[in-house]
């Protein structure tokens, strides 16, 4: 059985769209379907591909709003380490489930999740129907028990099962060189490599991590990471704002993938990404969120405008992060990096895509509907998501929202 959109907009000419087996299968004037096809009206809205998040934590949507306006260590030690002690397996589930819901209606097939209680992760991930990268979060504080402990907690993430791989990626992560030991980066670093898994890690996200990192062991954390064998093309670096040309240079040699999350670096005060520094040395580049409780927002429109008009704004170029090149970096860079055939609308690719309203006035006139995107929409134009061809919303609702919600307000009276 196949699913026929009909009446698509897809650059700017209409057409109809075959999905079969979760891939595009055939892009056409006109589709006659079998019987047994289900049919979609599109009602001539636009076809983009969905976003990928490569970057957040997504169950802190149960912490949105929580201690605004610190500074990083105060924020996370006086307001989210504590909150987080309370949260169980229960509450992950849920507040990951509530971050998929703002998610999947802003457009999002993906996000690369870096939290705790993968199982409920993977499980609420399987039921919405969304991609993830699950990871483990290498998080040691320097104390040798809680090293142990968490490398067998690895060895035991690596025999979990995982309820639907087509959709889920099981990857290590480190939280960071500040609150992790050289042992556990390199115990997860040989891991992620002895099994082929990506490696997702917080890296020079403040000056002060950079400073710290050269007192501590005489580098920056780039090069102390290098180091510990920790970098190479399955890495991804979270935030990468305080880069050296040193650092450049090993993040190139090792073919390290970076992504960029302006607006919890704004919020935080964390600095810039060098966007169009690190594109002319060819670094290869994703967008990520970060999580609700330092965004406020896991839309990822909010974060392809303000990483353009910060790359322009660094640059003193309005030339610098064209709107094409921030819409690639947040769909096709995303799903390349995370090795997802997608992220292009094309005969052959796996079908994640939204359909996207157009009678609108954040998408009129339609003189360049890539730039509206970057520039002028919000999540209220997405009307439907499609991921691995299953529609996953419709009317900008998803069929168990009102489930969702009910779970979400009851967790809060769990931790507050
Ligand atoms: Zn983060």
């Amino acid at each position: 059985m196949s699913l026929i959109l009909k009446n698509v907009i897809l650059n700017q000419k209409l057409c109809d769209i075959k999905i079969e087996k979760c891939r595009f299968a055939e892009i056409a004037p006109t589709i006659f379907p079998n019987a047994g096809d289900e049919v979609v009206d599109a009602g001539r809205k636009a076809i983009f591909p969905g976003f990928y998040n490569l970057h957040t934590h997504a169950a802190m949507s149960l912490l949105k709003g929580l201690g605004d306006d610190k500074e990083l260590f105060s924020w996370l030690s006086q307001d989210i380490w504590p909150r987080e002690a309370k949260f169980n397996a229960d509450i992950i589930y849920i507040g990951t489930k509530l971050a998929m819901l703002e998610m999947a209606k802003s457009g999002t097939v993906f996000f690369s999740d870096m939290y705790f209680e993968q199982a409920a992760i993977m499980k609420a991930v399987a039921e919405m129907g969304l991609r993830a990268a699950v990871s483990i979060v290498g998080f040691d504080m320097f104390e040798a028990q809680q090293t142990a402990q968490k490398i067998d907690a690895i060895k035991a993430f690596l025999d979990l099962e995982n309820p639907n791989p087509d959709l889920i990626q099981k990857v290590l992560a480190v939280h960071s060189v500040y609150t992790v030991s050289a042992r556990l980066i390199e115990y997860t670093a040989q891991t992620a490599h002895d099994n082929n898994m990506m490696l997702h890690i917080h890296a020079s996200e403040t000056k002060k991590e950079v400073e710290d990192c050269k007192k501590e062991h005489g580098c920056s954390p780039i090069s102390y990471l290098e180091s510990l064998g920790a970098l190479g093309p399955r890495t991804v670096l979270a935030h990468a704002v305080w880069l050296d040309d040193a650092d450049i240079d090993i993040i190139v040699k090792n073919k390290v993938k970076l992504v960029t999350n302006p607006s919890s670096n704004f919020k935080l005060a964390s600095g810039m990404f060098q966007l169009d520094k690190l594109r002319k040395a060819n670094c290869v580049i994703g967008l990520g969120t970060d999580g609700s409780a330092s965004n406020n927002s896991l839309s990822m429109f909010d974060e392809m405008k303000l990483c353009s008009l910060s790359a322009k704004i660094q640059a003193s170029d309005p030339t610098a992060a064209k709107a094409e090149d921030i819409f690639a970096i947040a769909t096709l860079n995303g799903a390349e990096i995370m090795g997802i055939d997608a992220g292009i609308i094309e005969v052959g690719k796996l079908a994640d895509c939204m359909l996207v309203n157009l009678d609108n006035p954040q998408m009129f006139p339609d003189y360049n509907p890539i730039s509206n995107l970057v520039y002028a929409a919000d999540s209220s134009i997405v009307d439907t998501l499609i991921c691995n061809g299953k529609i996953i919303m419709q009317n900008h609702q998803l069929p168990n929202e009102a489930e969702v919600w009910a779970q979400a307000k009851a967790a809060l009276k769990h931790i507050n």
